[in-house]
């Protein structure tokens, strides 16, 4: 009995890893014609004042809608493009569209104060990363402030000595910095100082256990204070409840991004939530 129920189960396992593997394989292939195909586009989140909830921005986050595999959402896709060398395509499209974008919002008096764009490890390894994000901006009426660049505390840290020197071009060029999934990694606080940032972004899992496990409070307050004492603007992220907020708006948190606010969205439906008319 043992046996047989040791070999069905191996036999499970084993065509879960095969499907895993195919699922894989053909994400890959159709990843490869996504955007030639029109099924890639670009939703994006306000963030918002803590205290005014005026918007102080957005960030734009990646969708892809396939026909047949319907909405593939990016935590699976996003890999896949890294692993397999796609990411700089899609990292060029999604900033060509959020230029085009933002562009349009400031011909039409939307008054869009920056957009984040969030890049991958994998891109900063690209020679010509800064000159083919700086050329992109170029060729639109937007300006270098307008952007975000959003790195994640583990890829920043992973590889310092390639990252720090890309960001201080991007912020000699007039870029503004942002650390995303601060406090998700191991945090190197000593390179802080050496960093070009502008904002620090306080990983979600801290902001959702901050009403049920008072470390996470300390943690948060000691990286918001960390954050202003170095001169940062503070986004927490992943902000669900009104409990989150009151007890973010005590720290004094600048800016809040969540569900709560507004998820991430289509432009229209941004424009119709935020544009006041002139
Ligand atoms: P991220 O940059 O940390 O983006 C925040 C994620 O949290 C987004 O997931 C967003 O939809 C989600 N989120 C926002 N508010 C809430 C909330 O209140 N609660 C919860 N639980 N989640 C919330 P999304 O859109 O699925 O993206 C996942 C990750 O994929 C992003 O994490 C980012 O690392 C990556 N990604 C998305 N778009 C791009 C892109 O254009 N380029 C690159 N390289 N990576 C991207
Ligand atoms: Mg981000
Ligand atoms: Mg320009
Ligand atoms: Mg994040």
């Amino acid at each position: 009995y043992e046996a047989k129920l040791q070999n069905s189960g191996y036999q499970l396992f084993n065509s879960d890893i095969i499907d895993t593997f195919n699922r894989k394989l053909d994400l890959e292939n159709e990843l490869r014609w996504a955007i030639a195909r029109n099924q890639m586009f670009l939703h994006y989140q306000p963030q918002v004042n803590a205290e005014s909830c005026r918007m102080e921005g957005m960030e734009a986050l990646v969708r892809w809608n396939h026909p047949t595999l319907g909405q593939v959402p990016p935590g699976e896709f996003i890999p896949i493009a890294e692993e397999s060398g796609i990411i700089m395509d899609i990292g060029k499209w999604v900033l060509k569209e959020v230029c085009v974008q933002l562009s349009r919002w400031l011909a039409d008096s939307f008054d869009v104060p920056s957009i984040a764009v969030n890049l991958s490890a994998r891109q900063f390894m690209a020679p010509d990363l800064v000159s083919s994000i700086r050329d992109i901006v170029r060729g639109t009426s937007c300006s270098p402030q307008q952007i975000v660049i959003e790195i994640t505390e583990s890829s920043s840290m992973n590889d310092i000595e390639s990252v720090l020197p890309i960001l201080h071009e991007f912020k000699s060029l007039g870029f503004q910095i942002a650390i995303d999934d601060f406090g998700k990694g191991y945090s190197a606080l000593g390179y802080m100082k050496q960093f070009p940032i502008d904002i620090l972004k306080i990983d979600k899992s801290f902001v959702q256990e901050l009403i049920s496990d008072s470390k996470s409070v300390v943690i948060t307050k000691t990286i918001i204070d960390m954050a202003h004492g170095l001169n940062l603007k503070v986004i927490a992220e992943g902000v669900e409840t009104t409990d989150q907020l009151d007890c973010l708006r005590k720290m004094a948190c600048d800016i809040v991004q969540g569900y709560l606010i507004d998820p991430p969205m289509s432009p229209d439906r941004l424009e119709s939530r935020y544009w006041i008319g002139v």
